[in-house]
């Protein structure tokens, strides 16, 4: 499940595999990018904010008025980026999948069922990603205006507020679900009413932390398939605190998994 973590990991492949690398070649499988071609750009980074990926260009100086520019992608679901070797075969997804193509003397990088991507000046980024609250595993991360954002909707079930990236940008089904088993606290459970918002919002931070730089997430700190979590994908399955079956239920747009005895229905509101 692409959070805020795999996309970290995404940006940091990208910027291992391309940063300073000039393109030598691009192919765009997109309608709206169709025409475009950089080969000849230079990469200067790759960077991500919540869950968006930031590639960041050099035009060469004929090519442009403006020099720098973001490539633009999300991975939401389902999306992927892998660099590989030149010459080596390309085997992650099938290439029906494959929405973009860069190619660089020491790497080619291929963006898979990617969503939004785009092509803006890199000035233009707080277009895209200027509304998310701050990023988890950002270098500007602000435990304490997360906490400010969430608190101002005390109305919102705290399951919802987790995911809406205005609040704070990189936690996704997976960490909602595992920070409120591990708080014992319903995904039902209003914002307003949340004993302590602050140290939620601190063990999303941690876990998301804990798992840049490898591919598993895990939450249980086992990565043993099937181990990996507490309650997320394990409907019916034994609460690992109680042994009571794990249920599953929609929250909003989402699926949300829960543990009805460690996490307790929110009080009725008094009339
Ligand atoms: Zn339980």
């Amino acid at each position: 499940m692409p959070e805020g973590d795999t996309v970290w990991n995404t940006a940091r492949v990208l910027h291992r595999a391309l940063a300073g690398a000039t393109l030598t070649g691009s192919d765009f499988r997109v309608p709206q990018l169709a025409t475009t071609d950089l080969t000849g750009w230079t990469v200067r980074e790759s960077a991500s904010r919540g869950k968006h990926l930031l590639l960041r260009l050099a035009a060469p100086e004929a090519a442009s008025d403006v020099r720098h520019w973001t490539l633009h992608s999300h991975l939401r679901m389902d999306g992927a980026w892998r660099a590989y070797a030149p010459g080596e075969r390309w085997a992650a997804r099938p290439a029906h999948l494959i929405r973009v193509v860069l190619r660089s003397t020491p790497a080619v990088a291929v963006g898979y069922h990617l969503h939004e991507l785009a092509l803006l000046p890199t000035a233009e980024e707080e277009s895209l990603v200027g509304h998310l609250g701050p990023d988890l595993l950002g270098p500007d991360w602000d435990a304490a205006e997360a906490v400010r954002r969430l608190a101002a909707h005390p109305e919102s079930t705290i399951g919802e507020a987790l995911l809406d990236q205005r609040n704070l940008a990189g936690v996704g089904n997976l960490y909602k679900c595992e920070v409120l088993f591990l708080r014992g606290v319903s995904p039902w459970t209003p914002v307003g009413a949340v004993p302590d918002l602050a140290g939620t919002v601190a063990l999303a931070q941690r876990l998301l932390a804990a798992n840049r730089g490898r591919w598993t997430q895990s939450t249980t700190g086992s990565l043993h398939r099937g181990g990996t979590s507490y309650v997320y994908g394990r409907r019916a399955q034994p609460c690992r605190r109680c042994g009571t079956a794990i249920r599953k239920e929609e929250l909003g747009e989402r699926v949300t998994y829960w543990c009805p005895v460690c996490q307790p229905a929110p009080e009725p509101a008094q009339p």
